[in-house]
């Protein structure tokens, strides 16, 4: 008997953080929830880059497998210059507020992904959009991340590696990275709120610990992602005990991203069962016309 295959009662995991081609991660959402099955997951979330477009007809086959998908998504915003990753899941899918967001964001993807273009242009890098969305699946400049740009950078033998990629070029503070208009945390937290989900902030160790401090004190977060990839449980106790204090939800994801991140596997980090449940309830009460269990 396998122990990872084995569905049991005292093994039910939910990874509440993935990606799919509908953002920057390689498999389809077909693919990611048979994937869900093989690693032996009960619950998951898909939570691409700033869009819904994995959840458009994917319930019914997420049912029809067994995987309690529960609504999910990262957003990309901004505080104080630097990029803040926050989780939404729960809410309303069709609320206005969700959707004007998502539609936001392909605007400043678009918009932003022209500029890395032609910073790249600059510093004599020869990709062009084409070399962009062939990365992508064709769908769209406004749909590509920053893997995509590594990718074609790879493919074109300017770098070895996505990771020398971003050291070199698209990095946070590397020649070619141009963050594209400001959303701010406060507007992304009242955009989930409005559409009654609820707000994690996401993977808190891939920032300065202070900076992630002061965002947990100043903002008004129900959670933090305290289980995140492949973090150790030393590292997870620093988050786990400033959610214990402030009485936030604690959930867990893997940050799957396929063959973008090949070190890590779906349901390397998963949520508790209770926190599961309570979230997924809270979607199931907004969402009467979606299928869950
Ligand atoms: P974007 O949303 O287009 O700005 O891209 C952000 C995504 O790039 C993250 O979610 C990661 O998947 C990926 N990423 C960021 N930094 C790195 C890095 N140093 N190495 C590999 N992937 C990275
Ligand atoms: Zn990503
Ligand atoms: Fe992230
Ligand atoms: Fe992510």
């Amino acid at each position: 008997m396998s122990l990872t295959n084995e569905k049991q009662e005292n093994l039910f995991r939910a990874d509440l953080h993935c990606h799919t081609t509908c953002s920057d991660g390689t498999f389809t959402p077909y693919e990611i929830i048979q994937e869900a099955v093989k690693v032996g997951l009960s619950g998951m979330s898909i939570t691409d880059h700033d869009t819904m477009q994995a959840y458009e007809n994917i319930f019914s086959y997420a049912h029809e497998m067994g995987i309690k998908l529960l609504p999910g998504i990262e957003f990309s915003a901004f505080h104080q210059e630097e990029s803040v990753h926050i989780l939404g899941y729960g809410f309303q899918i069709d609320h206005p507020v969700i959707i004007n967001l998502c539609d936001k964001h392909l605007e400043r993807r678009k918009n932003r992904n022209l500029a890395i273009l032609e910073r790249m242009q600059q510093h004599k890098l020869n990709i062009s959009i084409e070399d962009i969305v062939v990365e992508n699946g064709n769908r769209g400049l406004e749909r590509a991340g920053r893997p995509h740009f590594a990718r074609a950078l790879q493919k074109k033998g300017y770098v070895a590696s996505i990771s020398e990629a971003f050291i070199r070029y698209l990095g946070n503070s590397s020649p070619c990275y141009v963050h594209g208009s400001f959303i701010t945390v406060q507007d992304t937290i009242d955009a989930i709120r409005s559409a009654k989900g609820k707000v994690i902030l996401a993977h808190p160790y891939v920032y300065n610990y202070q900076f992630c401090y002061e965002i947990i004190r100043d903002f008004d977060f129900d959670g933090i992602e305290v289980y995140y990839g492949n973090t150790l449980p030393h590292l997870e106790n620093t988050w786990k005990k400033a959610a214990e204090k402030r009485s936030m939800l604690m959930t867990g994801g893997s940050d799957f991203h396929g063959a973008m991140k090949p070190n890590l596997c779906l349901g390397a980090s998963w949520t508790p069962e209770i926190t599961f449940q309570h979230l997924y309830e809270i979607a199931k009460q907004n969402n009467p016309n979606v299928l869950f269990f």
